[in-house]
């Protein structure tokens, strides 16, 4: 008898059937990546798909029955599916899957367009944790809403089309970087300097601010906008490229918005896909990378509205319903890589090919402002994730003491949830373009399922 505990590689271990189940999945989820870059996009994409799945709109205060299939949009930036079940929730409580779909981004300040040295630049305000270098000299794409005063909204997305322009910051050449390479990464790239170009040809001549002018009328004519309406925006420059396959053998995919995506998608399939008893909700959060705040992040008072509404409908005490409920906070974690070795542990961190990832705490400095989840929830999941046969694997963050980082994990522990992080391993986090396997995520998947069936 082995007594030791080792990771499994499943590129390693899978059969040939398992492999083509593996790649034949990760199709699916790059659609989903192209198609939902921001949390708007993510959530008509999902709607998309629950509808396909015989999923009907949600009204608060609404009786939910056993059997119903709801979702409940948030603003058009979050997403609530509901599936209720036959099983007792007074005892199996509600099977909660929560990811998050915004990601690290460049949000268009409200007053953006400006002209300077024959060009017309959009000023930014980013959003989230990024390296402010990574968004120099990549091909931008802008994507969002404007609302009209009139109460009508415009979708904007331009860079994405074959034959869309894109949008472009500038880097300093390395012939006058002297100064430059001598500052800190932190010190040297500036977030005010982080300015998208839009456009370069001036209308009227010479005119002062021609540029501008001219980019305005292009605005007017494609989206009939003016420039005061820049003031009710949402627009977000995010990376114009699709997601694409990496590695001779596809092993893995290059994608912008792999966090939180990565998990989102599985999430996502495997509410769609499992037959099940039990009562499950289904949560796409908004504004996790800037603290889970506002009342489209997991902080908001609704989720325990709705689970307030589940246990009305079924006639069960809300707080009982609550504490007989389980989570699992499916958000990407990082993985383990041999370029920067020295940022981790490497028996404690998650390493790409061997399955999603259990962090049993976030935080930083002593696990500070983690949701710490109980050994005897990770025993029940233990448990139920060796009977449906899914590869996982347990990390942390990275080497303690190094840095840190939080998920939504602790505002559904604080009404009383148990609840642990789970997620794929993901290489260059938080870049404009992350790199995760496609091994992992399809284990994602089944980890998910097995979860609420
Ligand atoms: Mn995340
Ligand atoms: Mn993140």
């Amino acid at each position: 008898m082995d007594l030791t505990y080792k990771r499994k590689n499943i590129y390693a271990t899978a059969d040939k059937a398992e492999l083509k189940r593996i790649m034949d999945y990760a199709e699916g989820y790059k659609s989903f990546l192209d198609n939902g870059k921001t949390e708007r996009e993510a959530v008509a994409y999902t709607v998309a798909m629950a509808e396909k799945a015989g999923y009907k709109p949600y009204t608060l205060g609404d009786k939910i029955n056993k059997g119903d299939k709801l979702y409940y949009n948030n603003r058009g930036k979050a997403l609530f599916m509901l599936r209720a079940g036959k099983a007792d929730i007074a005892k199996n409580g509600v099977r909660i899957l929560v990811a998050h779909i915004d990601s690290p981004r460049l949000d268009l300040k409200q007053v953006p367009l400006y002209e300077k040295a024959g060009m017309a630049y959009l000023k930014t305000h980013y959003y989230g944790g990024i390296k402010k270098y990574h968004w120099l000299t990549i091909p931008l794409a802008l994507h969002g809403v404007v609302a009209l005063k009139t109460g009508k909204t415009v979708s904007v997305n331009i860079g994405e089309a074959e034959t869309d322009p894109v949008f472009y910051i500038t880097d300093l050449l390395p012939h006058l970087s002297q100064e430059l390479n001598r500052k800190t990464i932190g010190e040297g790239f500036e977030a005010e300097n982080l300015n998208l170009i839009i456009g370069g040809i001036p209308e009227g001549g010479e005119d002062k601010d021609g540029v501008k002018k001219n980019v305005l009328k292009l605005l007017n004519e494609k989206y009939g906008i003016t420039e005061e309406d820049f003031l009710s925006a949402e627009l977000q420059a995010v990376p114009a490229a699709k997601a694409k396959d990496v590695g001779l053998d596809r092993s893995f995919i290059a994608a912008y918005g792999h966090d939180d995506s990565v998990c989102a998608y599985p999430e996502i399939t495997a509410t769609l896909e499992t037959e099940t008893d039990q009562t499950v909700l289904t949560i796409l959060a908004d504004k996790e990378e800037i603290g889970s705040e506002g009342n489209t992040g997991m902080q908001c008072v609704l989720i325990d509205d709705l689970l307030t509404e589940i246990a009305k409908s079924y006639g069960v005490n809300p707080a009982l319903l609550r504490a007989k409920s389980m989570c699992l906070s499916a958000d990407v974690t990082a993985a383990y890589d041999p370029d920067f070795a020295s940022a981790f542990d490497d028996n404690n961190v998650g390493q790409v090919n061997c399955g999603v990832t259990m962090n049993k705490f976030t935080g930083a400095r002593g696990k500070s402002g983690s949701n710490d989840a109980s050994a005897e929830y990770i025993g029940y999941l233990r448990g139920v994730f060796e009977k449906a046969g899914v590869v996982w694997q347990t990390g942390e963050l990275g080497r303690v003491d190094l840095g840190g980082g939080g998920t939504v994990a602790k505002y559904i522990a604080k009404i009383n949830i148990d609840t642990v992080d789970m997620g794929v391993p993901v290489l260059s986090m938080h870049a404009p373009t992350e790199l995760i396997s496609k091994a992992d995520l399809y284990s994602a998947h089944k980890a998910f399922a097995a979860f609420i069936k």
